[in-house]
């Protein structure tokens, strides 16, 4: 017997709808490119969002269509989030931090057919416009007399001009819930980046768990901002979250560097904040030799990497921010799992508390996780254990764009690629990704760890620990430290700084300082890329 509830199809234009129809007056302030503060809400974000829908209309694009954006987190860019998917097409937020030559290669085989990007990024268009064999057209994010004239590209459209001259009515279409709604491709550290299909039940449900109080919490009380960039990952889901419960969002624009981070915090009282640890590791530099305070945030969300205790102990004790370590993957929409406490919890001591803090949190409702051994046995939750880490569940990928790599599932289940333990309350922690972690003598060293206490030395800006070849040992860990401007610490000062924080042999073997750790286009460090560096390294006493 089937139940008789109304079978409405989960679809995102049912999100703008709402956010216009309840939370008309929400507001939406973006930094944007011209470098000016814009100030919209959610009813203007509604209407344009629905000229963009008459837009794409024209240009006679069939259902599923690809529209890519190379852009920055703005309000334009969240109106083609509504835009796009709304009419059945589907949003392809293109990463500018990658090559050229491998944006080319993800449009093409992602068969885009229309780019709109941010007038910064024409650089990257003019590259490789002449290689993009899918895209018809290109629409520039700005206003018509912004057009420059001599761009190259031709039939080159204004944004502004393009939407703005349709009509605001529009009446979205409804659809099975299950069409693509937006696509992500992963780093491709290795071999092709490989894309994440999102479709509108999954995005819907993904955004209705994230907002929920021990995820993320989100409510019509606070003022979000995203770091985190809308071409990663849909920027964690937080714009759809944030249209469901009409909470303020806050964009940066390209303005990513501590001082304009902070300025904007203050500026528009922002309460919730989202993003990558470098983000934050620079944000906490420039209030550190300023001397200031915030006078409104009360939580930030911290994944992408694993947040060091440092970051964690900054907020929660020196500016009263709660920190929600948060950990997730492109393949996950991304939420997977969120730090937030029990009320067992509450009472205990503060190094105890930070023990628990910096675990990636419990699994919010729909992630379904488990941890086997090499042989697939699934592994105790006794928070020792330690093994492969596997999920499923409805934001989770099933199978790759076009098919790529064959079907990424065990029985059913998606291996993440992380090693990690669960303890009895559920709570999981990555030990490191299965290809970092350095093995030493048949024991495994978490390089997450090593770099954890690195990075508590008040003289280290960043930290990265890799294995190296050892003939006795097979591999011992050393770390490539990159120093705070100013500080000064020597090789030996810093391997002293381990002695009494982990066992001796997990110590690194050598500290090597550097003038930067390469970093990939989402902001994590690249080990792959430092081992090329490192490539002519040896050993001391080899
Ligand atoms: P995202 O798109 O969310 O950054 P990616 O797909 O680029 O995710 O990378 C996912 C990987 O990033 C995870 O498998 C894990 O190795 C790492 N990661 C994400 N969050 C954390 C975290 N909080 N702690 C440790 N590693 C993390």
């Amino acid at each position: 017997m089937h139940g008789l509830m109304q079978n409405h199809p989960l679809l995102i234009s049912s999100m703008i709808d709402f956010a216009e129809r309840h939370h008309g007056e929400g507001e939406i302030v973006s930094r944007r490119v011209e470098g000016d503060i814009h100030r919209s809400n959610y009813k203007t974000l509604a209407a344009r969002s629905r000229q963009v829908a008459h837009a794409l209309d024209g240009l006679g694009l069939e259902f599923s269509s690809r529209v890519a954006t190379l852009a920055w987190n703005g309000y334009r860019h969240l109106e083609l989030y509504f835009g796009v998917s709304g009419t059945g097409r589907v949003l392809h937020t293109l990463n500018p931090r990658l090559h050229p030559e491998q944006i080319a290669w993800i449009a093409n085989h992602a068969e885009d057919s229309v780019l709109c990007f941010d007038l910064s990024f024409l650089p990257i268009v003019k590259a490789i416009h002449s290689r993009c064999t899918t895209i018809r057209h290109y629409v520039a994010l700005c206003d018509a007399d912004k057009l420059p004239a001599d761009s190259g590209i031709p039939g080159l459209l204004s944004y502004e001009a393009w939407m703005g001259a349709q009509p605001t009515a529009y009446v979205w279409p409804i659809f099975d819930e299950n069409s693509a709604s937006s696509m992500c491709y992963t780093s491709g550290t290795t071999g092709n980046p490989k894309a994440a299909l999102y479709s509108h039940r999954s995005t819907l449900l993904h955004a209705l768990a994230g907002a929920l109080p021990d995820a993320l919490s989100m409510s019509a009380r606070d003022a979000v901002l995203p770091v985190v960039p809308m071409f990663h990952v849909n920027a964690w889901g937080l714009p759809y979250s944030a249209a469901m419960t009409g909470a303020k969002l806050v964009f940066p624009g390209p303005a990513m560097d501590g001082k304009s981070i902070f300025e904007l915090i203050e500026a528009e009282k922002v309460t919730f904040a989202a993003g990558v640890p470098t983000v934050w590791q620079m944000m906490l530099g420039h209030m550190q030799a300023g001397g200031l305070r915030f006078s409104t945030l009360k939580r930030t969300v911290i994944g992408g990497s694993a947040c060091p205790p440092a970051m964690i102990t900054a907020f929660n004790d020196t500016y009263g921010v709660e920190v929600l370590h948060a950990w997730g993957m492109t393949e996950m929409s991304p939420l997977g799992t969120v730090c937030t406490l029990k009320n067992k919890h509450l009472e205990l001591e503060p190094q105890d508390k930070l023990r628990v803090r910096l675990k990636q949190g419990r699994g919010i409702f729909g992630v379904d996780m488990k941890i086997v051994d090499p042989e697939g046995q699934e592994l105790p939750w006794d928070g020792k254990a330690f093994g492969d880490l596997l999920v499923r569940g409805p934001w989770i990928i099933s199978a790759y764009f076009k098919g790529e790599g064959g079907s990424p599932l065990v029985d059913g289940w998606f291996p993440t690629g992380d090693v990690a333990t669960i303890d009895p309350d559920g709570y999981m922690q990555i030990t490191d990704r299965s290809k970092d972690v350095i093995k030493s003598g048949g024991e495994w060293i978490s390089s997450i760890d090593v770099e954890n206490i690195a990075m508590a030395h008040p003289a280290v800006a960043m930290a990265a620990c890799i294995g190296m070849k050892h003939p006795k040992w097979d591999e011992r860990p050393i770390i490539a430290v990159v120093k705070k401007p100013g500080s000064t610490v020597s090789r030996d000062e810093l391997i002293a700084f381990y002695d009494g924080k982990t066992a001796k042999w997990q110590i690194p073997d050598d500290v090597v300082f550097l003038e930067a750790i390469p970093l990939g286009g989402t902001g994590k460090m690249q080990k792959t890329k430092l081992r090329e560096v490192l490539k002519d390294y040896t050993l001391p006493g080899l």
